[in-house]
């Protein structure tokens, strides 16, 4: 529209040029929206229908105080949750302090001295490295518990490698076998749900007493199916990330097979506890209207990133998925050339936020990463990355992750400020 062009221009400082690009790459990719709001009001059903039949009503709203014996908001987010994701049960806390701490509660609680894991997804997620131990010795680790670890790449054409995982399975009889679905700080596309089922189906088939997880963490409402729907065990991730739909202040879920969810239970809180205690200290409403927002907002975050992909691609980068790809998170990977660039696109993305907008970001030792790593973050949840963010380790190739937005226009912003702030150093 004319107007909101002029007032792009005029008072929020984008140049005549970056509007022109963005228009036209917006031109071209729209007709691809169409789908995405189909998955969303298929997904909004998903949730609205979990929460009707869960009787969800205003006093799940409030808490208890003490052990928490009981409490019903925490019982009814729960279920509401198992519900939605297609599973037996559910953890879902305020107290699982990030989505890497949901996953090690998964892996913990049911991987034992002699057992064996086996990650099909090439190395995973950064943040996991300490807790397998796969990044040097690490007190309390997996390995250092007495788990095996063992790793399989995924094929040239990043597909899922049956032949190595037939191998491996047969060699190592593993406990667990365990997929990444999203891309992580790696440069290949996320593993679509047809990927996945595919391969859990197979698995499933013959070994069955092999247990399946899946480190679902930006995947959550990208197809109208999940991992659990595919035939996983156990799978687990972020309130920060899709499922909290932006509003959710804090905590991770874990969801699965009834046994599975009860030892991460264990992990948790402790063997003879599980999930009777625990308080929500009021998190329950935030945590639940964030659910039932989740769909529209990741429908949201994704439509800019497949605006992202297509604007980046014009101005001559790598970018990863491509625009036309099918999605399974919410991911943009975009590849620049230098350090200099990946700060100048953080900034950029800096500068689109509502919060925190005039401030420079820089990279830092972040827990759990390996390299300096970047956030541009200006968001109204410290950390939360279904808010419009952009982050990237400092390290060749130099790809840097766009994601999130909690509204369409919003994304588009961050995307013409980027753009913008990389021309000025090009
Ligand atoms: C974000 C993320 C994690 C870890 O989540 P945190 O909330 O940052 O601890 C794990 N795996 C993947 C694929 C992720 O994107």
């Amino acid at each position: 529209m004319k107007e909101t062009n002029q007032y792009l221009e005029q008072h929020m400082g984008i140049t005549p040029e970056t509007i022109r690009i963005v228009a036209e790459a917006e031109a071209e990719v729209k007709p691809l929206f169409e789908k995405r709001e189909e998955i969303k009001e298929y997904n909004q059903y998903k949730v609205l229908r979990a929460m009707q039949e869960a009787r969800l009503s205003d006093q799940h709203f409030h808490w208890h105080t003490g052990y928490g014996y009981n409490d019903p908001g925490r019982e009814k987010t729960e279920e509401i949750f198992a519900a939605v994701f297609g599973a037996e049960n559910a953890l879902v806390r305020p107290n699982i302090v990030n989505g890497t701490h949901a996953l090690s509660l998964a892996l913990a609680g049911n991987l034992f001295r002699g057992d064996s894991l086996l990650c099909v997804t090439g190395a995973p997620y950064d943040t996991l490295h300490e807790m397998i131990g796969i990044a040097g010795e690490y007190p309390g680790s997996l390995i250092e518990m007495g788990v095996r670890y063992r790793q399989i790449e995924l094929t040239e054409s990043n597909t899922l490698d049956r032949h190595a995982i037939e191998e491996k399975i047969r060699e190592e009889a593993p406990t667990m076998v365990y997929f990444q679905r999203s891309t992580g700080y790696s440069f290949r596309p996320a593993l679509t749900m047809e990927d996945l089922s595919g391969t859990i189906e197979w698995i499933k088939k013959n070994w069955p007493q092999v247990m399946v997880m899946v480190d679902n963490c930006y995947g959550e409402f990208l197809e109208i199916r999940e991992p659990i729907d595919a035939g996983a065990d156990v799978m687990a991730g972020s309130l920060i990330k899709n499922p909290g739909g932006g509003i959710a202040l804090t905590g991770g879920y874990v969801v699965g097979k009834d046994q599975y969810v009860m030892r991460a239970a264990d992990r948790l809180t402790t063997p003879g506890i599980g999930k009777e205690c625990g308080l929500t200290f009021g998190t329950t409403r935030s945590v639940l209207q964030g659910l039932f927002l989740a769909p529209l907002i990741v429908s949201e975050a994704i439509k800019g990133a497949i605006l992202a992909a297509r604007v980046f691609e014009k101005a001559g980068c790598k970018v990863q998925p491509h625009w036309q790809d099918p999605r399974s998170d919410i991911i943009q990977g975009v590849q620049l050339n230098n350090p200099e660039e990946v700060k100048a696109f953080c900034l950029g993305v800096q500068a689109a936020a509502p919060v925190d907008a005039y401030v420079t970001p820089i990279a830092w030792d972040m827990p759990g990463y390996q390299d300096p790593v970047i956030m541009a973050a200006g968001a109204f949840v410290q950390g939360s990355s279904i808010e419009l963010s952009a982050d990237g380790p400092m390290r060749p190739p130099y790809n840097v992750y766009f994601q999130g937005g909690l509204t369409y226009p919003h994304a588009k912003f961050g995307v013409m400020k980027a753009l913008d702030s990389l021309k000025k150093i090009r």
